[in-house]
């Protein structure tokens, strides 16, 4: 594993960034409540079967996983928490006019609940539902609502079709709008800040890798290692929480 640098190279690669380019992950929410992933308490760390939840074709085939997936989405630490110094200091980011977009990998919608407003939210949101067969779209509050007054799997209201968080689920599609002005935003920028993420799903991790190569430096600040270390400039390693509020001081 890459040892990691000091924050002070992080500040002075960060001060001296004109056009940057944020990629963000589950990291930059766990200090506001909502469990990652892959982190040493993330989701599918402690219960490796919850991965089924994130997979298109078992919720579009097993009843089961979709009963499943609405009772979790009921109790989502989300519904209630707050975004955290690390989406603040984001949002400093963009008031200072250095920002070019602040592209998430979360679907949680926090980065918007601090004030941030260039985001570009590659794997969709929670915060609404989609029906997979006639795409009819509606707030999830709605859909929730109906899971805790006892329907185990809401269909759509319009057609009977399943229902679905708008989220992108492994074996779907990235929205190809969104992913092309995430790819024009890693292609103009100086600086790539890659936070909270293992950077372990693709094409958003590609992201990375793109900026590098058209010449941005490239800052990773994640708890552990990434495939991207390699190509950082700066790889830190500390909480978000601390760790961004200092790198845009
Ligand atoms: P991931 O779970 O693969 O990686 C998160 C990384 O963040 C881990 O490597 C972990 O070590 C690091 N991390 C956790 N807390 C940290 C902290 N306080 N400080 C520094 N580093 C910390 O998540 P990912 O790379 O975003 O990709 C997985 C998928 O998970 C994404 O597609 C995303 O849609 C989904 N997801 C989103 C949320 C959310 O919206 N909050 C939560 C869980 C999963």
């Amino acid at each position: 594993m890459r040892e990691p640098d000091d924050v002070a190279d992080g500040v002075r690669v960060v001060a001296g960034a004109r056009r940057i380019t944020v990629l963000s992950g589950a990291g930059v929410s766990t200090d506001s409540g909502i469990p990652d992933f892959r982190g040493p308490n993330g989701l599918w760390t402690r219960d490796p079967t919850a991965e089924r939840m994130s997979s298109y074709k078992d919720y579009r085939d097993d009843p089961a996983v979709r009963r499943r997936s609405w009772q979790s989405r009921l109790a989502h630490p989300a519904w209630t928490a707050s975004p955290n110094a690390a989406h603040e200091a984001l949002v400093s980011l963009e008031r200072a006019g250095r920002l070019v977009a602040l592209v998430t990998q979360n679907i949680d919608g926090l980065h918007q609940r601090a004030g941030s407003t260039s985001v570009l939210e590659l794997h969709g949101t929670m915060h609404e539902t989609v029906c997979l067969t006639c795409a009819d779209r509606r707030p999830m509050r709605a859909a929730l609502d109906r899971v805790a007054a006892g329907e185990d799997d809401p269909p759509c209201l319009v057609c009977g079709g399943i229902l679905k968080s708008a989220t992108i689920s492994f074996g779907q599609p990235l929205d190809t709008d969104v992913l092309m002005a995430a790819r024009d935003a890693a292609l103009s920028c100086d600086l790539m800040l890659a936070v909270g993420s293992s950077l372990s799903v693709q094409p958003a991790a590609g992201l990375v890798g793109l900026a590098a190569q058209a010449g941005a430096t490239v800052v990773i600040c994640n708890a552990s290692e990434t495939p991207y270390d390699g190509v950082a400039s700066v790889v830190l390693r500390g909480p978000l929480s601390e760790v961004l509020p200092a790198l845009v001081s």
